[in-house]
């Protein structure tokens, strides 16, 4: 594993784009991810996308890109073939290890009964589209231009969002959806809230619709025998939890249009952190899976237990 390539007090005041030596610039867009990554932990958003600095470790997940691939192609064929399609040459799939492709096909295949027989009416890759000054009118947020919608069906009775997900589970508990979520959670969630409301407003603007967004998140298993299973929820723009996500991204946006030297990292609020902490020392429960973490490569000083 790579070292961080910089000493951790060089980021107090480190100008935003710093990261932009790794090829990647901070940028003024957001994301529903970065919106979930925000509000876990302010300092995991910052590091890559108010400071810039993204890391190296980090790698992309080929498998879910794979499946999402093979699902695309089985959509636009109609036919069940496109599972058994070679997938295109290029760096994008280069990660997959032994098994993979194979898993990747498996969850394809286990996901297809969960999504409406292929017709010109349904259309993946469904872009995000949504402006945030129909609620805010002071706000216009820019979305990443790549964020869209696994699979978007507009003329479903209830019009609906479907994701795309692979979970782990628990291999030694034998549990495959202790990560997954209850409706209740998903109703919650920043991807749910964000792309349904961008499905609700492109039909309110073609037809004038105003009726509820159906999500339905579809987890696909990692474990043997590879299957799939669909938590769903209802959308509509009352959600309070819709206008809770899209006040948070006005803050992040302003974040990221402050001036660079009015950044003070160690001034980033953690939900679990008071605000005086030492930088190295901070209490951080949810360290686990951080890339950011000192034990992944990162800078980031999470302890367990609080120490000031
Ligand atoms: S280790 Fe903890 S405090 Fe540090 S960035 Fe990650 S989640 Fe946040």
């Amino acid at each position: 594993m790579d070292n961080f390539p910089w000493d951790v007090d060089d980021l107090r005041t480190a100008p935003v784009g710093l990261g932009s030596s790794f090829g990647w610039e901070s940028r003024k867009t957001l994301s529903p991810s970065q919106l979930s990554k925000g509000f876990s932990c302010m300092r995991s958003w910052a590091l890559p996308y108010l400071l810039g600095l993204r890391s190296p470790w980090v790698q992309g997940a080929p498998v879910g890109l794979a499946t999402h691939w093979l699902l695309e192609q089985y959509i636009k064929t109609g036919s069940v073939k496109a599972f058994t399609l070679p997938l295109p040459k290029g760096r994008r799939y280069a990660g997959l290890g032994d098994g993979d492709e194979q898993l990747a096909r498996d969850a394809a295949r286990a996901i297809m009964p969960h999504i409406p027989v292929p017709s010109d009416s349904l259309s993946p890759e469904h872009k995000l589209t949504l402006d945030t000054t129909r609620w805010m009118r002071d706000t216009k947020i820019e979305w990443e231009p790549n964020c869209s919608m696994d699979l978007a069906a507009p003329e479903e009775t209830v019009p609906t969002v479907f994701d795309y997900k692979t979970t782990g589970g628990n291999p030694k508990r034998k549990d495959r959806w202790c990560y997954v979520p209850t409706p209740d959670e998903l109703v919650q969630d920043a991807q749910f809230n964000i792309y349904c409301a961008s499905l609700w407003q492109q039909l309110n603007d073609i037809n004038g619709y105003d009726g509820p967004i159906r999500g339905s998140w579809i987890y696909v298993s990692k474990l043997r025998p590879v299957v799939a299973r669909t938590i769903s929820a209802m959308w509509t723009p009352s959600n309070v939890w819709f206008m809770g996500w899209l006040g948070l991204a006005r803050d992040m946006v302003a974040m990221k249009n402050q001036e660079a030297n009015d950044v003070d990292f160690r001034k980033i609020k953690l939900p679990v952190v008071p605000e005086d902490a030492g930088y190295r020392d901070i209490p951080c429960n949810s360290y686990g899976g951080c890339v950011y973490h000192s034990r992944k490569g990162g800078p980031c000083g999470g302890v367990r237990e609080a120490t000031t």
